[in-house]
């Protein structure tokens, strides 16, 4: 596939940006910076960041094992997702292909830029529909949406489908890793060197627990990257960002008892909640939430709240009729929301 056909006309005419600092780093370096009108009394942020925060890029690629030029960082993931929209989709004209019930960010950010959003419902065991997305496209959907684990259902999509999908869909396809940290299943990471239109995004604001510094990842080829560097505004990701990331990344391990826990909690909650009787159904999951139906959503989550406990309607997404959609929290949190779910009459 060529990738190159893919780009909207007008980025690929842009010339890539260059800062005054792309080439230095100024973290420990001994040189006088005298270039970029910032002030030069050192509070630790008084510098511009790097345009590419290359000690959090090499740190990821050592983690990750690809290389650092198949790395982009964004403010949160949320920016990498729209950065992919505007660099490829021609407003009024090109199209991208949803999977609902899926996460809400992909349809705004078609809505937002002008571009066609094709919804093509999952199946009733929340799997895509093969047949409907190869034939819901045309030679204008440049961008697949994949979530896997998706939000809300909770559920990955099979290695199969995935695979299929790669093959045979003409434009790019993204595979939304939000949740990849709580599943059984592997990333697709390792795929980005066998498919060139294949584009991972992943994100620190989950199972890193560092939803407040925005911080999101995107994987794919050096070719898609150059494209996204070429239309990121310079600094995205602000200093202090990278400073507490970094930190993070020193203690894996931590990390990783964090992300056992929130699965016992999981386990925890699917557990106790069989034997609530307005709970119809608990769709199995492999990230850090549940989606449950109930008796009736909009009564339950009232409920909840009026006992200082918020969770998710989902009632308003196609499937999700009367769902709800419950973070996984702290043991006590998560008692605490079942002796409540107990205690709530028929
Ligand atoms: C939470 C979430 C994101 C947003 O991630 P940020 O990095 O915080 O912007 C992206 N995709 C999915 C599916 C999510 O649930």
């Amino acid at each position: 596939m060529d990738i190159q056909t893919l780009i909207r006309p007008t980025v690929k005419a842009l010339a890539p940006y260059t800062s005054a600092r792309d080439d230095f780093d100024q973290i420990g370096a001994k040189m006088t910076f005298l270039d970029a009108n910032e002030n030069p009394f050192d509070t630790t942020v008084n510098r511009y960041p790097n345009v590419q925060p290359f000690q959090l890029i090499n740190k990821l690629a050592a983690l990750k094992q690809v290389s650092p030029n198949q790395i982009l960082l964004g403010n949160g993931s949320d920016e990498v997702l729209d950065l992919i929209v505007r660099a490829f989709c021609e407003p009024g004209i090109d199209n991208v292909i949803t999977l609902p019930p899926t996460y809400g960010m992909y349809k705004v950010l078609a809505a937002i830029n002008n571009i066609e959003n094709r919804a093509v419902l999952l199946n009733r065991n929340f799997q895509p529909n093969i047949s409907a997305i190869l034939q819901a496209a045309d030679s204008h959907s440049k961008v697949l949406f994949l979530c896997s684990p998706n939000n809300p259902t909770g559920n990955v999509f099979s290695v199969k489908n995935v695979l299929e999908l790669l093959q045979k869909f003409k434009g790019l396809v993204v595979i939304d890793e939000a949740y990849i940290d709580f599943s059984s299943q592997e990333s697709w990471l390792n795929a980005i060197d066998d498919y060139p239109n294949l584009i991972i995004t992943q994100t620190m604001s989950k199972a890193y627990g560092m939803a407040g510094i925005r911080i999101g990842v995107c994987y794919a080829s050096k070719e898609i990257i150059e494209v996204l560097n070429k239309i990121k505004a310079p600094y995205n990701v602000n200093v202090l960002s990278i400073y507490k990331a970094l930190e993070k990344l020193t203690n894996i391990a931590t990390l990783k008892k964090e992300v056992a826990k929130i699965k016992e909690g999981s386990t925890f909650l699917i557990e106790e909640m069989q034997s609530i009787p307005f709970i119809k159904k608990i769709y199995p999951t492999e990230a850090n939430f549940i989606l449950v139906k109930v008796d009736n959503a909009a009564k339950r989550y009232q409920q909840l709240l009026e006992h200082k406990i918020v969770v998710r309607d989902r009632s308003s997404q196609p499937l999700c009729n009367n769902c709800l959609r419950i973070t996984v929290g702290t043991q006590t949190q998560n008692k605490q929301l079942v002796k409540l779910l107990k205690k709530l009459e028929l």
